[in-house]
């Protein structure tokens, strides 16, 4: 019978401890050595995209519709097909999107370096400013909160709630503080929580009064069609919404395909309005002669259209599915009568967020190390790598076999027990 911690005395603690000391030894002679750390496709999702290489391979292959030769320089901003493609999936007109290179988080870099230098809507560069902070959801996504460290922006935490970030300290701090200039939003099965924003969040954003007039909406839609059902959630649309609210300068929508086909070899996308896209676009003008149009070919031809695209998302997910399966049924049989570990059940995207008891989440982290699976750092998905309650760890379910994944989450549970069970005797540093 699973044994409720929160229960226990001291002594029986002590026994527990004692018990499951000697199973964490005997896994630590296995000699393991897993990463669990990022949320990498596996090889067999790798592979769903190999026949795209062979896509482009004759003269006739590099025409567009137009007749451009796609080997050559030019057509900065995006292929017309590439456009009508990705507006066909996300619903956003084509006249608003930037088909980017082989990473969206470069593009969001791109458009914060350029409002560093140039600012926006007459406003001063950010970087002629007295202070610039930043609203991060958190738990959230350790490399946008990267980029703010590396513009010496200042980070402020926004709580998290089930449907997305606490919109009541949002509204509050963007109307009275013009030094907040920008919030992150991964809105669609967040990372790390799998949190598909509401209806009435993504209103509330558009509906914004900030006190800064150059205050932008980084929408990070980098798990847009990773749905771990059937049914995918739907995302209202921040663009229109922001435009019927006369706040079309707000938003800067990003995609990418780098979790559909290839990882650092596939299309990033940015799609804004205004002055923002007049902007970018200009900026990309002069930073490259034009991205790789023959991998947007190379794309096309192989994603082809939505429906197809459907398609090959399902495999990915005959290939994701079970492994989250796993991870949720070890989890719920450890913890279901052992509360001292919460977490989340996503319906799409890479991660499971987990929430141990306050103070345990790095000791966790260690002994799981210490043994041999290398998990994502705790704290990172705060800002600063700061987690105030040193409570939340980020599982990253999709890179190991789904062997070496079930050896890795019993190993996790057993450090998540232990943890606890140090805490409690006063055993950690
Ligand atoms: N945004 C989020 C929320 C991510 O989780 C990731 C990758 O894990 C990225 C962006 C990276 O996207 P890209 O490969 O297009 O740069």
């Amino acid at each position: 019978m699973v044994k409720n911690f929160l229960n226990l005395t001291q002594e029986e603690c002590q026994r527990e401890y004692d018990k499951l000391i000697f199973d964490y030894e005997n896994f630590k002679s296995k000699n393991l050595k897993l990463d669990m750390s990022r949320g990498k496709p596996e090889t067999r999702q790798l592979d769903l995209s190999l026949k795209m290489l062979d896509e482009v391979n004759s003269r006739s292959d590099f025409k567009t519709l137009g007749g451009i030769d796609l080997r050559n320089y030019g057509i900065c901003d995006g292929l017309p097909e590439m456009k009508k493609f990705i507006s066909s999936v996300t619903g956003v007109d084509e006249k608003y999107f930037i088909v980017g290179g082989n990473s969206s988080l470069s593009m969001m870099f791109d458009a914060i370096s350029f409002f560093m230098i140039h600012g926006s809507r007459e406003q001063k560069p950010w970087c002629k400013q007295e202070k610039i902070k930043f609203l991060c959801p958190a738990p959230g996504y350790d490399r946008h909160f990267s980029i703010c460290e590396y513009f010496g922006i200042e980070m402020i935490t926004v709580k998290m709630n089930k449907d997305g970030p606490d919109m009541d300290f949002v509204e509050d701090i963007t109307k009275n503080d013009s030094s907040v200039k920008g919030i992150w939003c991964v809105p669609k099965y967040s990372n790390p929580q799998g949190i598909v924003y509401s209806d009435e969040v993504v209103k509330r954003f558009a509906n914004l009064k900030p006190k800064a007039k150059d205050f932008k909406i980084f929408w990070d839609n980098a798990y847009f069609m990773h749905d771990l059902s059937s049914e995918t959630e739907t995302l209202t649309d921040i663009l229109e919404e922001c435009k019927k609210n006369r706040n079309e300068e707000m938003p800067i929508v990003f995609y990418s395909t780098s979790k559909i086909t290839f990882p650092g070899a596939g299309v990033a996308f940015l799609a804004c309005r205004g002055e923002n896209l007049e902007n970018l676009r200009k900026m990309y003008s002069i930073k490259t002669v034009g991205f790789d149009k023959i991998n947007q070919i190379r794309h096309l031809k192989f994603l082809k259209n939505k429906s197809n695209l459907y398609n090959h998302m399902q495999k990915h997910r005959e290939i994701l599915k079970p492994k989250f399966e796993l991870v949720l049924k070890l989890l719920e049989s450890e913890f279901k009568d052992n509360p001292i570990l919460k977490w989340n059940s996503p319906k799409g995207g890479y991660f499971i967020s987990v929430d141990t008891c306050s103070g345990c989440a790095k000791e966790t982290v260690r002994l799981c190390s210490e043994a041999g699976v290398i998990l994502t750092k705790a704290g990172s998905t705060f800002p600063y790598g700061k987690d105030p309650y040193d409570t939340n760890i980020r599982l990253a379910p999709t890179y190991p076999n789904i062997k070496d994944l079930g050896l890795a989450v019993k190993l996790f549970c057993l450090c998540t027990k232990l943890a606890f069970l140090k805490k409690k005797l006063g055993l950690c540093n």
